[in-house]
């Protein structure tokens, strides 16, 4: 079910819980701002979660309440996982799915990594 972006953070969602060590995850990567770790059930062969270790419920309460340095520390996160998994050649794709129209399953902010294969135009 698509969550409410308007609803308050709720700590005991699943990636906090994860942040918490509380549930395992298979980790690719962590810092002071971020966590990726594989997704559970991958849409394609490379498929990694990155989120930021803040209390952020989605990329628009990121955008809007994060101090500067974490939101740069985020986004280089990203790029650095990227690198890390070898995708920036022949490249990858970024998504982050935000509130009821966009999709968002979980209320913590997370970027989703996709790349291993050739994954097309999403707009033509
Ligand atoms: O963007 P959205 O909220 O729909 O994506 C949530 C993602 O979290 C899904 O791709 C799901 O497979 C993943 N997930 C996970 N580990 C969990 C729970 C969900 O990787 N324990």
């Amino acid at each position: 079910m698509a969550i409410d972006p308007r609803e308050p953070y709720d700590p005991d969602n699943i990636f906090a819980k994860i942040l918490r060590g509380e549930i395992p995850c298979n980790k690719v990567y962590e810092d002071d701002h971020a966590l990726a770790f594989h997704d559970i059930a991958p849409q394609a062969p490379v498929h990694v979660l990155v989120i930021p270790k803040g209390e952020y419920v989605s990329w628009d309460d990121f955008s809007a309440r994060a101090p500067e340095g974490e939101i740069a520390g985020f986004i280089r996160a990203v790029g650095h996982v990227a690198r890390e998994l070898d995708l920036v050649d022949p490249g990858y794709r970024l998504l982050a799915n935000i509130g009821a129209h966009g999709g968002q399953e979980v209320p913590h902010l997370h970027v989703h990594l996709f790349g291993g294969k050739p994954l097309g135009r999403m707009i033509s």
